[in-house]
């Protein structure tokens, strides 16, 4: 058996990356998933921000900027496309004038490429757009998450019993029994709160929720022995939303809350998160209009490809554990291992 034909990216030696037409890492665009391993969509929808939107016009911003990475990852060297087959399948359809429209069809989307046997990777769009995510490739069984935030996201309702706007979704999606919240992590919460009981559905269900002050007591090593810990050895998704980050580094969001961690934290805590089953990722709330520099969105495409890499590792690990049933999938990457530390 000969290897498998992988789609590339096109080679800034044959198209200077500033040239030609800007799909996710400059992969061919394709609106089948059929046949893929990893999808990466775009979500061009703000319809459930609560504050400053913008974040609908993420996905074509974070395309652009993709087109500066690479091929191999620096650090574990993973090279994802020589071991799946990625493609950008485009932007989910949305109705900008109608939130429960619009959650159908992102589901929709997402459905297919559940249904193609496809992982998905998508840049949104704010943090509601997780939640439709989640209901088309978890209804048949709940995930875990590893969610890296400085809110919480799982408020109950706004301006009056409104239940699905980007300050609910894991609310929601504990509710319809697709998140279990006893496999998910929050790493970076803060910022002011409406009342003093915000996060306490996230504690009461279940969730460990690190605090920016937790988080900087920690450090990035332990902060996500933490995360590997409560994710286990399950299914696992990933929502990176980008004012997780500091402002400083991420000034183009529609939530900004000073404080964070840096860029390279981040990307230590997502390198960390290799050897998890890792069954899908988002990266949200990049809001170009707040994004002047263009920075935000480069942060945005970055994280897109530390999590494509995990992603694609994840994938071939679970190839290998049906090539081998007795290799074990939940094997830390060996420059990270360290005694778990229980709490
Ligand atoms: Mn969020
Ligand atoms: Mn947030």
């Amino acid at each position: 058996m000969g290897a498998p034909e992988y789609n590339q990216p096109i080679s800034g030696m044959d198209m200077p990356r500033f040239a030609d037409i800007a799909t996710f890492m400059r992969l061919p665009l394709t609106r089948d998933p059929t046949g893929l391993d990893i999808a990466l969509a775009g979500v061009p929808w703000d319809g459930g921000t609560t504050n400053r939107p913008g974040a609908r016009h993420g996905p074509r911003e974070i395309r652009n900027m993709s087109t500066l990475m690479r091929r191999v990852h620096p650090q574990s060297r993973i090279a994802p496309y020589r071991i799946c087959q990625v493609a950008d399948v485009g932007d989910t359809p949305v109705n900008p004038v109608d939130v429960m429209d619009t959650l159908g069809r992102i589901e929709g989307f997402f459905a297919a490429i559940h249904a193609a046997g496809a992982v998905p990777l998508s840049a949104g769009g704010d943090h509601l757009v997780t939640l439709p995510i989640m209901r088309a490739i978890a209804r048949h069984r709940p995930v875990g998450m590893v969610h890296f935030d400085a809110h919480s996201d799982t408020n109950d309702s706004y301006f009056g019993g409104h239940r699905f706007t980007h300050g609910t979704p894991f609310r929601r999606a504990v509710e319809e029994g697709l998140l279990d919240p006893k496999r998910t992590i929050q790493i970076g919460i803060r910022g002011s709160l409406y009342d003093a009981d915000d996060n306490d559905f996230a504690r009461a269900s279940g969730m460990r929720v690190v605090t920016i002050e937790e988080y900087f007591d920690l450090g990035p090593d332990r902060a996500i022995a933490e995360a590997r810990r409560v994710a286990g050895d399950g299914p696992t998704y990933i929502s990176f939303d980008v004012d997780s980050l500091d402002p400083a580094y991420a000034p183009g969001t529609g939530t900004p809350e000073i404080g964070g961690y840096s860029t390279y934290e981040a990307q230590k805590m997502l390198r960390g998160l290799q050897g998890l089953d890792l069954i899908g990722g988002d990266v949200v709330e990049v809001s170009p209009p707040f994004d002047p520099s263009g920075n935000t969105a480069i942060v945005g495409a970055t994280m897109m490809f530390e999590i494509l890499c995990i992603l694609a590792d994840a994938r071939q690990r679970r190839a290998n554990v049906r090539a081998s049933p007795s290799s074990s999938m939940a094997v830390s990457p060996t420059w990270m291992r360290r005694p778990a530390k229980s709490t």
